[in-house]
């Protein structure tokens, strides 16, 4: 429950960046180059070795100067890269900072297109002003890209219409490790950001993508949450593949948005995974609202 309970905190700080307050990072070591680390905002990963170090994404502004520091208990070489998984600020807070210490940040273009102007959310009810130029990523890709550092490749493969418009999931496959950005929220339902281009058809894409790549000994990395294993993933799949079935049936029923909320399409995974952060109503009209072809986040 004290997880759960801290969990649900970081989640709100990180996601309305409001609040600030001492942060316990925790780095796991996932490869001999691979590492992941827990903080406040999306989880990280870094790469460091012979080349350098990379990371992908870099958590909420205000925490850069102790991420950093996390950083470099790690390598003490210099952060080449960074890699973002999609623009929220809780995975792109720290590029000013580092890219003015000489960091190339990559994305795909949608990441970049919307950190250049003021993002507004009906979901969050508030807006997110445009980035300042040293934050925006110098490289962008509309496919993928493969970073090749460190002894390995990382590919970053971008999904359609997931989480956001500009997601990617990054692999690697010598260290056997992928990152999934927040596709993956790992004991809580997933937000579906309808208002930057989101739809849950992109996490079924995205998840069966990652579901490819891996096997019984990968690690990964979700956006928020535990590192995963495939089998836990398999789970992730299979939830969210039922929960949409159940809400598409109910559709095709010719049941409107309020009937399907009180019907309680996801009242199976209710108490387990919507009492963190995305609640049961919240989550059903993310379904809702993805599968009818609603571009925003409306009861
Ligand atoms: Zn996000």
């Amino acid at each position: 429950m004290k997880t759960t309970n801290r969990l649900a905190s970081l989640l709100v700080l990180a996601l309305t960046s409001q609040l600030v307050f001492a942060v316990e990072f925790e780095t796991t070591k996932l490869s001999d180059s691979l590492h992941m680390i827990k903080g406040q905002g999306g989880n990280i990963a870094v790469s460091a070795g012979s080349d350098g170090v990379f990371i992908i994404d870099d958590q909420l502004a205000p925490v850069t100067t102790d991420l950093l520091a996390e950083i470099r208990t790690i390598s003490q070489q210099p952060i080449r890269f960074i890699i973002n998984t999609h623009y929220h600020s809780d995975h792109v807070g720290g590029n000013e900072a580092v890219s003015k210490k000489g960091s190339v940040i990559v994305a795909h273009d949608n990441v970049r297109k919307r950190m250049t102007s003021e993002q507004w959310s009906n979901f969050m009810q508030k807006s997110v002003p445009a980035y300042p130029a040293g934050a925006l990523p110098n490289i962008t890709f509309n496919d993928q890209a493969t970073l090749h550092f460190n002894g390995e490749s990382a590919t970053a493969y971008h999904i359609a219409n997931a989480h956001t418009d500009g997601d990617a999931i990054i692999h690697f496959p010598v260290s056997n490790v992928i990152h999934m950005g927040d596709i993956w929220f790992n004991g809580l339902y997933p937000y579906v950001d309808l208002d930057a281009g989101g739809n849950i058809r992109g996490f079924q894409t995205a998840v069966t993508k990652a579901i490819s790549l891996a096997n019984q000994s990968t690690k990964i990395i979700p956006g928020h949450g535990p590192l995963g294993t495939l089998a836990e993933l398999k789970a992730y799949a299979e939830f969210i593949n039922e929960a949409v079935k159940n809400v598409e049936a109910l559709i095709a029923a010719g049941n409107s948005l309020q009937q399907i909320i009180a019907l309680k399409p996801t009242a199976k995974w209710d108490e387990t995974l919507g009492k963190v952060w995305i609640k049961p109503d919240q989550f059903v009209t993310m379904l809702y609202n993805s599968l009818v072809g609603i571009n925003e986040y409306k009861q």
